[in-house]
């Protein structure tokens, strides 16, 4: 590896401008991330962990520049914020020309324009064809906690069900409806009260029909709660950080079918799946199934923190006036970017984009299983793919292969993520701005970095 030539370490703009390429000029971290995760290490409180050995100073297109002018393929796009890409010049426009109007003023204190566009819009993309309202915030976390509220208060009830592998944030009601204990709940409880849990449905690991899972959870909801004390149930139409868990045909919809009939508000968290990420503009919109809320956030707003809650109007107007809010929610940069990204959303291909990608990752997947079988499974929509590491002769989860094969491509210059209950997931969530060439290459490290794992 080349020594580090201090020329190409002068901080690039970002952008889809920035050289797409995989370069990789010291070892990671070079000495610049170096120096600046150390300070990390005395100054950043331990627990906010990182999985990238670099320190990011630029990032477009398909990748992310470090302190040292390495250039890492980008498979993560910040867990599927940067939907649009990284910098996308018309996300930077629209801050910077907010960002010199005005910054804040509290849309419960004096209101402006750009909020209600972004529910406008949100009122017209999210599914469903009923009259719609919208409140924002500034965390998917935030949003879940609204809808939990809305929903108690729509229904004068007070259970809520959330279902095994879902994940739905770190406050503390979300932290509840979260499965998973390490890292996101372990010493951090007591939780809160009222949250119940429920089977999925995880084809791979299961083997139930769509059907067959449904009727599982539903003896569930109606033996173990009751469906008079339940406000809500919420569910990531496809399970992110459980694992990219593709529910079997039929699940999600018969779930609705059994809310609507009790009176229980369906709330689809689509915080990771929304906005084009799937191949749809909402993953709600694969499945055929129109949700009574929504929680959305990641990529919605290009990289700036904004959430929301979308849902039937009846519902969402259940609060009285000054029950929902908070000081930042739809803070006007963040709107103004939002507006942005769904323009680009809506305009630029970006669905056509998720899908083309799908296919590429896909059929790259499947040949790379054909050759190794301890590839299980491959699954997911859109830019939103995973594979599932196993051993072969028990389909056991294998977390310590997952983790190497993941290590190996960060080295590597490839940024990939994991998940899963299990730990034994590789989750691909690239940025639709990245070009097929660096998908490609970043394919050929992760089947090169599975390769070097001895068997
Ligand atoms: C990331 C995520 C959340 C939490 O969002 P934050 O912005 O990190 O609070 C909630 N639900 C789902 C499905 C997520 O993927």
């Amino acid at each position: 590896m080349a020594l580090l030539d201090t020329a190409t370490t002068a901080v690039p703009v970002g952008g889809p401008e920035l050289p797409q390429e995989r370069r990789l000029v010291t070892e990671l971290p070079g000495p610049r991330s170096a120096a600046i995760l150390a300070r990390k290490a005395d100054a950043v409180a331990s627990g906010v962990g990182h999985t990238v050995p670099v320190a990011a100073v630029a990032a477009g297109g398909g990748v992310v520049v470090d302190a040292d002018g390495n250039s890492l393929i980008d498979l993560g796009s910040g867990i599927a914020v940067t939907t649009v890409g990284n910098a996308h010049p018309k996300i930077a426009a629209a801050v910077a020309a907010q960002a010199a109007q005005f910054t804040h003023t509290c849309f419960m204190i004096s209101p402006y324009e750009s909020y209600i566009e972004v529910a406008e819009a949100l009122n017209r993309i999210t599914p469903g064809d009923f009259a719609k309202k919208t409140a924002l915030f500034n965390s998917g976390a935030e949003a879940v906690e609204n809808a939990i509220k809305i929903a108690r208060k729509h229904t004068g009830r007070q259970a809520v069900v959330a279902f095994d592998h879902g994940y739905h944030g770190r406050t503390n009601l979300t932290m509840a409806l979260t499965a998973k204990a390490m890292p996101y709940k372990s010493g951090f409880g007591p939780f809160a009260p009222e949250v119940y849990r429920a089977a999925a449905s995880y084809p791979f690991r299961d083997g139930l029909t769509g059907p067959e899972a449904a009727a599982r959870a539903i003896l569930q909801l109606e033996k173990q709660i009751g469906a008079d004390n339940l406000a809500a149930v919420i569910i990531e139409p496809i399970q992110g950080e459980g694992g990219f868990i593709v529910p079997a045909e039929g699940f999600l919809n018969a779930i609705v079918d059994w809310c609507r009939a009790n009176g229980v508000v369906f709330i689809a968290d689509e915080v990771q799946t929304g906005f084009a990420r799937t191949g749809a503009m909402f993953a709600s919109d694969i499945f055929g199934i129109e949700p009574d809320l929504i929680t959305t956030a990641k990529g919605i707003a290009g990289g700036l923190p904004l959430a929301a809650v979308t849902g039937r109007a009846e519902i969402m107007d259940a609060s009285h006036s000054g029950g929902l809010g908070g000081t930042y929610g739809g803070n006007p940069i963040a709107c103004a970017a939002a507006l942005a990204a769904i323009d680009v959303f809506e305009n630029d291909g970006m669905i056509e984009r998720a899908r083309e990608i799908e296919t590429l990752l896909k059929d790259r997947l499947a040949t790379i299983q054909q050759n190794d079988p301890r590839v299980g499974d491959i699954r997911g929509h859109g830019a939103m793919i995973a594979a599932e590491f196993v051993d072969p002769e028990t389909n056991a989860p294998d977390a310590a292969l997952t983790a190497a094969v993941a290590k190996a491509c960060i080295a590597q210059g490839v940024i990939v993520l994991t998940c899963g209950t299990f730990g034994n997931v590789i989750r691909f969530l690239p940025p639709l701005s990245i070009g097929d060439d660096l998908l490609n290459e970043g394919i050929d490290i992760v089947a090169a970095a599975l390769a070097a794992v001895a068997r």
